[in-house]
């Protein structure tokens, strides 16, 4: 077979780094991919949320294409328009003031750390410092990301970590209203949890922090880079919640497959992101800005939100009559397209089944597996994911 040649060559010459699955994709086709020797796959991992736009959306290839051939990349010394049209649409769609562009949803987390810090110094004190993080969050691989991930097993060995960063139990304001001090900078945290097991934030305690945010001039910093570009059926999750952050971070999803994440803040902290103070090689480059462009017209559409919202729903309502068959699903958790369910048993023996059975998943946590399609998925797609998920389930 082609994909065992391909897999020897690649293990002697790539670091490992992942626990890859035996397959090596050739290309993809809507909500399906297909490997190198031939079988193709029914996709409900999308990259982890990045390809909302499938693998071969025209308007998308069309805009790469055309801005690759007219200018690939030009640097931040200068302007051009296809970033200053994505930041006109991310603001737009955000609420907020202005945009940094960087590469990656690690990058957008520590722009946003910086940013707070700056601003933190200048309107609270110079001892301002403090970030506070949640439990089993996920912020990235970066050493100041890292240290902000509530899950130790991904800071292992690679102490000292960032210091006046620290963690507090998700969903629990008195445990925030606690860590709280003239020494904090900032609070961060995902609106709904991905890595960590898709778990959303209760309404009350997000306009809580937000109240606390306001009443102690600590910057708001929302998380978004999974689950924010229309994933949970409005563009940013915050945006179901009647609140707004200081900054919203974002990547994953912004420009459907090419590298891109960013931050959008209020103008009252953006204001401190002056020359010199934070930059990128890559960020808001053309190729990345026209491909995110794409995505913003086609994901910020509201008629197109609705439908993320009622195809989640539908994949809700299609989890919790497998759940009522059986009794390995214990719960049911998520926000339109972002969707999770917890089991009884590891998640990795079934994540294992599916794909042998032709269906792409990921789990989040050992005993949770993670639905993230992508948004353009028909409800034909959500039944056939449905019944191989049930045929992978174990029997008991
Ligand atoms: C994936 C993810 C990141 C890290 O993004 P990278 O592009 O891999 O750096 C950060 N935060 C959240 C919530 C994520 O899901």
């Amino acid at each position: 077979m082609k994909s065992q040649h391909i897999m020897e060559r690649g293990n002697a010459v790539m670091m490992p780094t992942y626990a890859r699955f035996p397959i090596v994709f050739d290309h993809g086709k809507g909500c399906e991919l297909t490997d190198v020797d031939g079988k193709t796959y029914l996709d409900f991992t999308a990259g982890i949320a990045v390809n909302c736009l499938g693998y071969d959306h025209p308007a998308l290839t069309a805009a790469i294409d055309q801005q690759a051939r007219e200018m690939l990349h030009v640097s931040n010394l200068y302007w051009h328009e296809p970033m200053v049209d994505a930041a006109e649409k991310l603001t737009r769609l955000s609420g907020l003031d202005q945009v940094f562009m960087c590469n990656s949803g690690a990058e957008a987390n520590e722009a946003a750390m910086k940013l707070a810090r700056i601003y933190a110094k200048h309107e609270k004190s110079k001892d301002a410092v403090e970030i506070i993080a949640m439990d089993h969050s996920f912020h990235g691989r970066t050493y100041a990301a890292i240290t902000a991930t509530g899950q130790p097993k991904y800071q292992k060995d690679l102490d000292p970590l960032m210091p006046a960063i620290r963690h507090v139990p998700f969903n629990d304001i008195d445990a925030l209203n606690r860590a709280v001090s003239s020494r904090t900078a900032a609070i961060l945290l995902e609106p709904v949890q991905g890595e960590g097991g898709i778990h959303p934030a209760d309404p009350d305690y997000l306009k809580a922090v937000r109240t606390l945010c306001d009443d102690q001039n600590i910057v708001l910093i929302f998380d978004e880079v999974q689950c924010g570009i229309g994933r949970t059926g409005t563009f940013f999750a915050y945006q179901q919640y009647g609140i707004k952050p200081d900054i919203v971070c974002f990547a994953k999803g912004i420009a459907g497959g090419v590298p891109m994440g960013g931050i959008i803040g209020s103008a009252r902290v953006s204001q401190y992101f002056t020359p010199g103070t934070h930059a990128s090689t890559f960020g808001a480059g053309p190729l990345a800005t026209a491909a995110a462009n794409v995505v913003l017209d086609i994901v910020g559409d509201p008629a197109f939100l609705d439908e993320v919202k009622r195809k989640g729903d539908y994949l809700t309502e299609g989890l919790r009559s497998l759940q009522a068959k059986g009794d390995v699903i214990m719960d049911i958790r998520g926000l339109g397209l972002m969707q999770g369910i917890e089991l009884s048993c590891e998640a990795g023996p079934i994540v294992n089944r599916a794909i042998e059975n032709g269906l792409l998943l990921v789990g989040a946590g050992s005993h949770v597996i993670r639905f993230v399609p992508p948004l353009i998925v028909s409800e034909t797609e959500i039944d056939r994911a449905l019944a191989i998920l049930e045929k992978s389930l174990p029997t008991a």
